[in-house]
């Protein structure tokens, strides 16, 4: 009959108008049983994505629970166990980044020797753009996505651009805000610990049986992996053998011809810290956008 879904969608609004205040009736207290109280008035939410009635979350008093994977901006890890960065300031995140919205400088000792950390480590949150590549492609579990948004500031510079104190958190603060993902991270690296461990103990224990059978071997011969004495040569058979391998050489180079390999078209040509003019460093260092700039 013509006007029937007109009727029906009038029927569903209805439904909803009315479990608006039945719902909110039947929920309320316990719409808040389960929240997070903040302090007085102020709760956190945890709002089940089937719930009806009543939806409106009062915020800034009330705000929804984050789920695990909600990511933000950045943050940097710090190691409390040992005292130190996770960060290597290696630099992935920085060439990863797609908006190039992150800007690391690498530590150096006082001979002038890099360490592997960083001395500065900036992130322009404003360009930011959420995606994570940063903390997926670290190979150090040194960068993860924070849960924090209210990030609002009256002016962008330089109160948006991060550094490194701003950005570092202590891994307990990431095993809090992501338990099951530190759960699953520190659990990989459980097994690498153990696997490398029991790769240590074969190599010595390898070790240990090729020096007791060096020790048992008859004096005058060298012991082969496989226990059985390599006899030796003389010096005129070695000379002899350096002979060949010396025209096996020459031969190999003659046939590949004598022309240097090219450089591939596209290589990439690294540029180095000792490259850049210092007044130049300190001149990007100035800008008031920052721009990525590994040294
Ligand atoms: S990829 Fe990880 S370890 Fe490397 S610079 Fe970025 S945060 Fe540091
Ligand atoms: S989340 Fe994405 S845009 Fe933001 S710093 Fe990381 S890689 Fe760059």
């Amino acid at each position: 009959m013509f006007g029937t879904g007109l009727l029906k969608g009038l029927g569903v609004t209805l439904k909803h108008f009315v479990e608006t205040y039945t719902d909110d009736r039947k929920d309320v207290p316990s719409r808040y049983e389960d929240s997070i109280k903040l302090g007085e008035g102020w709760r956190v939410i945890d709002q089940p994505i089937d719930q009806e009635g009543l939806l409106t979350i009062q915020y800034p008093e009330e705000k929804r629970l984050l789920p695990e994977r909600f990511r933000f901006i950045p943050m940097l890890l710090w190691d409390t166990e040992k005292g130190e960065d996770r960060c290597t300031a290696c630099g992935i995140c920085a060439k990863v980044c797609p908006p190039q919205c992150i800007w690391i400088v690498r530590d150096a000792d006082e001979k002038g020797k890099p360490i592997t950390r960083p001395a500065e480590f900036f992130i322009d949150v404003s360009i930011c753009m959420s995606c994570s590549f940063c903390a997926e492609f670290c190979p150090f579990d040194a960068i993860k996505m924070n849960h924090d948004y209210e990030l609002a500031v009256y002016d962008r510079y330089p109160q948006l651009v991060y550094d490194k104190e701003e950005l570092t958190v202590p891994v307990e603060y990431y095993a809090a805000l992501w338990p099951d993902q530190y759960a699953a991270e520190e659990e990989v690296r459980r097994k690498a610990e153990e696997e490398e461990r029991a790769k240590a103990a074969a190599r010595a224990q390898a070790q240990a049986e090729k020096a007791a059978a060096k020790a048992s071997a008859p004096a005058g011969a060298a012991p082969s992996e496989g226990g059985e004495a390599k006899p030796k040569r003389s010096p005129e058979e070695l000379e002899a053998l350096k002979q060949q391998a010396a025209a096996r050489a020459a031969a190999a180079r003659e046939k590949a011809g004598a022309a240097p390999a090219a450089v591939k078209a596209g290589a990439q040509v690294i540029i180095t810290e000792n490259r850049i003019p210092a007044p130049v460093i300190e001149s990007l260092r100035s800008l008031p956008v920052v721009r990525r700039l590994i040294l």
